[in-house]
């Protein structure tokens, strides 16, 4: 590629103008890049779950006098359905976080609160693998946020915990601040992360196990999501994780002091 500024009449008393149009350069082209790449893997994976509705619809369509046939591929294309909805759920989400156009809504928030909305909300997935939810609250700090993207990003995470433990495990929320530096820690006893994967999960549409992934519904969005929730709020996200033995997510946002 060209760069574009070369066309530009560039005096050499203005090689920082220069060195500025040259980053500005590099940065665009790499948007640039990375919208594309969004752009194709949003179509790629738009295109599995239509390609399944597709075939289950026409396998209703031969196996139409066979209530019980029709009723289970009925019931697959729901699952389809709901995946899809998700996805663009999410994809909509993504959209918007990295636009920079979800001017983020800030507001004083007890953390504690939002901890408890997102647990609640994974809650009715929780019951239903029997895993029981332990919120553990070690200090209840005060943040400038967004509520509504807070609670998405825990809920995220807690949800994910969830998703990729065994049932009847446990898993552990935890709030604590300290040095100014609120954190909640999502704790796991689940299948765990290999370190390969630990690096790249937080790119778009990245699953460590697609099949297993496709198969409860992942999108391979939340990670990125929570990551530009963090990013937005001039947080963190980090994993620690070991196969077999569990994953711990820890999302961290500064204190909001008091002014004195
Ligand atoms: P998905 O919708 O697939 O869960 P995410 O972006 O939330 O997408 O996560 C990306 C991948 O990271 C998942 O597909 C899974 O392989 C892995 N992952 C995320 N959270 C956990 C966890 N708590 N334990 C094990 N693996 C996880």
């Amino acid at each position: 590629h060209t760069p574009r500024f070369v066309h530009a009449r560039v005096t050499p008393i203005d090689d920082e103008l220069c060195l500025a149009l040259v980053n500005d350069n590099t940065e665009s082209r790499a948007a640039e890049q990375s919208r594309r790449e969004f752009a194709v893997n949003v179509s790629h994976e738009l295109k599995t779950p239509i390609g399944a509705l597709s075939l289950l619809a026409e396998t209703i369509e031969e196996a139409y006098e066979d209530p019980e046939v029709v009723r289970k591929f009925a019931k697959k294309m729901r699952k389809e359905a709901r995946r899809l909805t998700k996805l663009i759920q999410e994809i909509i989400e993504i959209t918007r976080l990295q636009s920079g156009g979800s001017v983020v809504d800030q507001e004083l928030l007890h953390l504690d609160g939002v901890v408890h909305e997102a647990v609640e909300a994974a809650k009715v997935a929780a019951d239903a693998k029997e895993i029981r939810l332990v919120t553990d609250l070690k200090a209840r700090p005060d943040v400038y946020g967004d509520r509504d993207l807070l609670v998405m990003a825990l809920r995220n995470l807690v949800d994910n915990a969830v998703q990729y433990s065994d049932a009847g495990t446990p898993v552990t929320i935890s709030l604590d601040a300290r040095d100014g530096i609120a954190s909640v820690s999502v704790i796991d006893r689940g299948i765990g992360i290999g370190d390969k994967d630990q690096e790249r999960i937080f790119e778009r549409f990245y699953r460590a196990d697609p099949a297993r992934a496709r198969d409860t519904g992942g999108t391979g969005l939340g990670l990125s999501i929570v990551k530009h929730i963090a990013l937005q709020h001039s947080g963190s996200v980090a994993v620690w994780s070991e196969p077999g033995v569990g994953s711990t997510f820890t999302f961290k946002l500064a204190v909001h002091q008091e002014a004195s």
